[in-house]
């Protein structure tokens, strides 16, 4: 994996640089209300990677945190407010805004969670699989406070 040339990424003015060297594991589009103002759009679309193969490469100084609650920290440039990855030391995987990677991360649509949160105004597009909230077995808050543990 290595080998292969990095996917770039960055925020709206370009301040925040970032490259991922590894293959992404998922494309998870989240509907949550919560998403819903983080991106201001209808959902919010995340490239899931190792933070093993995730690097800051520029901006790192820009990077502001809003602390949403316990578990979740959101990140964005204080430049340009574009949200940013969501790094944290306790957990080792990334989700990375798919909207700021600059190449094609090589999978399409992986799954759709929070579906039941979803505005009437929002259409999903594509046909990867529909969940109510989390997938099964995936909640995050059991992950993260399992992971904190450790
Ligand atoms: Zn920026
Ligand atoms: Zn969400």
């Amino acid at each position: 994996m290595k080998s292969s040339p990095p996917l770039r990424g960055r925020c709206l003015c370009g301040a925040v640089r970032f490259e991922i060297h590894g293959a992404v594991a998922e494309l998870s589009t989240c509907h949550c209300s919560e998403c819903r103002k983080a991106y201001g759009a209808a959902s919010g679309t995340v490239a899931i990677v190792a933070r093993d193969d995730f690097t800051y490469t520029d901006g790192e100084a820009r990077i502001r945190r809003y602390r949403q609650s316990d578990r979740v920290n959101r990140y964005f440039c204080s430049d340009c407010g574009s949200p940013l990855p969501m790094v944290e030391e306790w957990d080792p995987l990334v989700g990375v805004p798919a909207g700021l990677l600059e190449d094609d991360p090589g999978i399409r649509m992986t799954n759709h969670i929070f579906v039941a949160s979803k505005p009437a105004w929002s259409e999903i597009g594509d046909s990867a699989p529909q969940h109510a909230e989390w997938r099964p077995g995936e909640d995050m808050n059991e992950r993260a406070s399992e992971l904190k543990e450790r």
